[in-house]
Formats: structure tokens, C-alpha cells, sequence
């Protein structure tokens, strides 16, 4: 290129970031996109043309490549090809899209249920849709950043709760206008740091304080409640969430998003939402995999069984090692590292001890909060297991981490 841009404030942005980028790179500290070459079986990857452990994955349950989600995937490609006639509300609606919805409703205790192309684009477009100018909206301060873009897109009051402090959203709830519309909105699960978030408090306020409650269950799907059915079976509070919101991109081995909810609820969004009307419709093969996913996880309940042993079994061995873990209580597990170089370097020691974790780093965490973001699956065999943790219990002491 011939032209060049003057020195402005967006030059400025690209280079700190490409010296950034340079000195990870030439330090064998990058681990951006790594790619992985093939998935093996008992969560194992290949990277780099090795064998390791897959200790990243949000296949909670151990469902990619199983063989019945392969062969619905399959079975709709063969009848409908590989993508639809466009948009849901011209001709991109199939059968297999109502089957997957229906199959949604019925597994989060809901009476409908409506699929979008993304997580991303449901919480973007549900916030959007539901919440306006002059209306409230009230989020955890971890909350993914598809709700807070979403909540910033809606155009409404945007109010931010210290993490999982009900005190904090009932003085935020207090100070807003009796009779403005207000939505309460936060992860089941957190995704950087796998607490559960408060919902028994955060019901009963909603209700005190005529607010609407949206979940997000990207990572509680498959992971909470007896059958796995997420976050309301988890505390027994069926029917208590007005909007639970999903993707099919983790436990579900597939792609795209979801929202559960009543039936006057959903037919707003289906009619209203500008994800739904303007964006195509999930492909056949992943609509039928995300269906066949859903039963799979009710008729194998020994997955969660497996994956509850796991998460103990990981989360009090890195206790024991002396790593500080937060308050997780699932299958996502933050190591502590605190600076971002540690986080990195501790990667770099595991994967070359053939664990494949990844680092997290501000301003996806907060300054100083750098951290492997481990997870665990009930593929993960618990010899396997032991196994990683004696590595990362050795790059922390390499490190001076742990003692
Ligand atoms: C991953 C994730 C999303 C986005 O889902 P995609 O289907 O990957 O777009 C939304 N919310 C949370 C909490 C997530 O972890």
C-alpha cells in the first residue's frame, strides 16, 4: 500500500498493539487462535502436531464427535442440504428448526422457545428488543459482554451490580423510578470465574421491585441442576426466570443461540426481534445436532455424574497444590496467576508438558486477576487428570506461583 495514514490516534492504537503482539510472539508467549489439527478421543487435541490433554473445552459433557449428534447432523444434511432459503420469516424456516425450538421449551421447563444464528446475536438482540430509552437495565459487573453490549445497544439506563452482590443491585433497584420498566440480567454461570450467581436473592427482588429477570445459561446448560437442565433445577426454583437465554456453541456441540420463555414472551421476540427477521436461520445439520444434543443429555445422565466428579476431583487438587481457584463451584476454573506475563508463561509450561490450557488477561479479566481459565469435561479420564495437575502444580512452582 502506497498510502499512508497519518500519525492520529488510531495509527497510534494498531502499532502499541503490534509491538504488543511482536514481543508475545518472538517470546513464545502467543496463544491467540491456536489452532488445533484434530480432536482425539477422551479430550485430547492435537496442537503443534502433539497429543495433549484439552483442558479449554466448553463441551462440558463430552458431546463432540458423539456418534448419534454426528449421524441427526448427517440425516439433515441428506434431506435439506446444507443451508436454508434465507431468512426464518421468507422461506429459511424448516421443520427441523420448530422440532429444535420445541425440543428447547420442553427441556428448560418452558412453554416455547426461539433460536437465532449466535449466542452473541441472542443477547444483542433479546436486551435490544425487550428494553428502550427511558427503561432500566440492571447487570452483573462480570457479565459476558454480549449482554453489556446488548444492554448498551437497547438504548435504556444501563446500571452495573457489584459481582453477585444482591445488596448492591437492591440500592441500584431503589434509586430507579418506581415505575420504570427495569430488567435484571446476568450469567448463571460466570464465564472467567465459574461461581453460580445468587438467583434465590435475585428472584425475590425481582419480584419486590417489579423488575423482568433474564439468565444467560451459556455455561450452566448440561452442567447444573440433577439432569443437567441448568440453573432453575439447580436451586428448585422452576418458572421463577422470565427470559433464559442459551447457546448451542458449548454443552451442545453445534452453533447459534436460544431464548426460553412463555409463549407471549417468544412470539414478541419472533415478531420483533431484528436477529430473527433480518439474519438466516441456523444450517440444517446444526439445527439437527443441537436437537439430538438436547435428548443425549437426558438419556445419558452418567455425563453429569462424571463431570461432577471431575470438577471435584480438579478443583481440589489445584486447592491442595496451593493455587487460589476464586469461588468456583463448576467445571470452568481459574488459576490464578495474577500478572498477565505469569498467565502466560504458565501456559507455555503446560503445553509443553502436553496440557493445553489457555490464558486470560485483561480486559477480559480485570487488572492484576490474570489467570489460566482451566475447565473440565466428564471425557476427561481422572488419571488423566492427576496428570495435569502434577504439571501445572510444577509450572506454578517454576514460576513461583505456588510453593
Ligand atoms: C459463549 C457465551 C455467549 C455467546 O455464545 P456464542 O454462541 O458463542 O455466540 C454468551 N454468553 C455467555 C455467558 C457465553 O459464555
Amino acid at each position: 500500500m502506497d498510502f499512508q495514514h497519518t500519525n492520529d490516534s488510531v495509527t497510534r492504537r494498531i502499532q502499541a498493539f503490534t509491538e504488543r503482539l511482536t514481543y508475545l510472539r518472538s517470546n513464545d508467549l502467543y496463544y491467540y487462535n491456536q489452532p488445533v489439527q484434530e480432536i482425539l478421543p477422551g479430550m485430547k487435541v492435537r496442537v503443534n502436531g502433539r497429543e495433549m490433554g484439552m483442558y479449554a473445552s466448553y463441551s462440558y459433557l463430552g458431546l463432540v464427535n458423539h456418534p448419534r449428534i454426528n449421524a441427526a447432523a448427517k440425516a439433515a444434511v441428506d434431506k435439506f442440504g446444507t443451508g436454508t432459503h434465507g431468512v426464518r420469516t421468507l422461506a429459511g424456516t424448516l421443520t427441523i428448526h420448530s422440532e429444535l425450538e420445541e425440543t428447547i421449551a420442553s427441556f428448560k421447563h418452558s412453554e416455547a422457545a426461539i433460536t437465532y444464528s449466535s449466542g452473541y446475536a441472542t443477547n444483542l438482540t433479546v436486551v435490544s428488543t425487550l428494553m428502550g430509552r427511558g427503561d432500566y437495565v440492571f447487570s452483573d459487573k462480570l457479565n459476558h459482554a454480549s449482554i453489556v453490549d446488548g444492554c448498551l445497544m437497547s438504548g435504556a439506563e444501563f446500571r452495573r451490580f457489584k459481582h453477585n452482590d444482591m445488596e448492591h443491585l437492591e440500592t441500584l433497584l431503589k434509586n430507579a423510578p418506581s415505575d420504570a420498566a427495569k430488567l435484571v440480567i446476568a450469567d448463571s454461570v460466570f464465564s472467567m470465574d465459574g461461581d453460580i450467581i445468587d438467583l434465590p436473592t435475585m428472584v425475590a427482588l425481582c419480584k419486590k421491585h417489579n423488575a423482568w429477570l433474564m439468565i444467560d445459561e451459556a455455561h450452566s446448560v448440561g452442567v447444573l441442576g440433577k439432569t443437567g437442565t441448568g440453573i432453575e433445577e439447580h436451586f428448585d426454583l422452576y418458572g421463577q426466570i422470565d427470559i433464559k437465554m442459551g447457546t448451542l456453541s458449548k454443552t451442545i456441540p453445534s452453533v447459534g443461540g436460544y431464548v426460553a420463555a412463555s409463549r407471549e414472551i417468544i412470539d414478541y421476540f419472533r415478531h420483533a426481534s431484528r436477529a430473527y427477521i433480518f439474519s438466516a436461520a441456523l444450517p440444517p445439520a446444526q439445527a439437527a445436532a443441537a436437537n439430538e444434543s438436547f435428548k443425549v443429555i437426558l438419556d445419558e445422565p452418567w455425563r453429569l455424574e462424571r463431570l461432577n466428579e471431575n470438577t471435584k476431583q480438579f478443583i481440589g487438587g489445584l486447592k491442595a497444590l496451593g493455587f487460589d481457584t476464586l469461588f468456583t463451584e463448576t467445571a470452568i476454573v481459574p488459576v490464578l496467576c495474577r500478572e498477565d506475563d505469569l498467565a502466560f508463561a504458565m501456559t507455555r509450561e503446560c503445553q509443553h508438558n502436553d496440557v493445553f490450557v489457555l490464558p486470560v488477561v485483561s480486559p477480559a479479566v480485570g487488572e492484576g486477576l490474570a489467570r489460566l481459565r482451566a475447565t473440565v469435561t466428564a471425557a476427561h479420564d481422572p488419571s488423566e487428570i492427576e496428570r495435569a495437575l502434577d504439571v501445572i502444580g510444577e509450572a506454578g512452582k517454576k514460576l513461583g506461583i505456588v510453593k
